[in-house]
């Protein structure tokens, strides 16, 4: 093997950190790319949670294990916080903090619960709902293909507490 040269290496490193910075990037609209669940067994846990932070933690664990997905306490699989983000736009937000060897799927998913806009507890319950159907890979359900409003999936606006069948289904597809 030929050494690289110092440009070459110092190349490579500016490369290697602009790769380790796409997954917050991709993040940025709220999407759920990439936190395909990298098991059908998630293990939860909340970190210093608030009352409406562990209400709507335990909500959105429990939506899960209406799906094909078993959820279990301990940690290292969803990692909840909450905390007062400020006026970011976002009430929650999931992301991954811990890729799988080959980056395609995710060993430690993360759900950030923003606790600036002063929800009720309903939409408390909407919001874990919301964000744990994130860590299922579930995306945005929109009004034209949730027609009867029932879905946690939907963004701003309206805030049902459930999956519907739909989000069910798609769960099962994906994992
Ligand atoms: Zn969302």
């Amino acid at each position: 093997m030929p050494r690289l040269s110092p440009r070459l290496t110092a190349a490579l490193a500016v490369a290697a950190a602009l790769i380790l910075a796409l997954p917050s990037a991709a993040h940025a609209d709220h999407d759920d790319d990439g936190t395909d669940p990298d098991n059908r067994n998630q293990a939860v846990k909340g970190i210093k949670l608030t009352t409406n932070g562990t209400n709507a933690m335990n909500h959105g664990k429990a939506e899960l294990e209406r799906s094909v997905i078993t959820t279990s306490w301990g940690g290292g699989d969803i990692e909840v916080y909450d905390a007062d983000y400020g006026d970011t736009e976002w009430s929650g937000r999931t992301d991954c903090t811990n890729w799988n060897a080959l980056w395609t799927s995710c060993d430690i998913i993360r759900v950030r619960f923003n606790q600036y806009y002063g929800l009720t507890a309903s939409q408390w319950r909407s919001l874990g709902c919301h964000e744990f159907g994130h860590t299922a890979d579930l995306g945005h359900r929109k009004a034209s293909n949730d027609s009867d409003n029932n879905s946690c999936m939907r963004g701003k606006g309206i805030w049902p507490t459930h999956y519907d069948q739909h989000d069910l289904n798609a769960i099962k597809a994906g994992t």
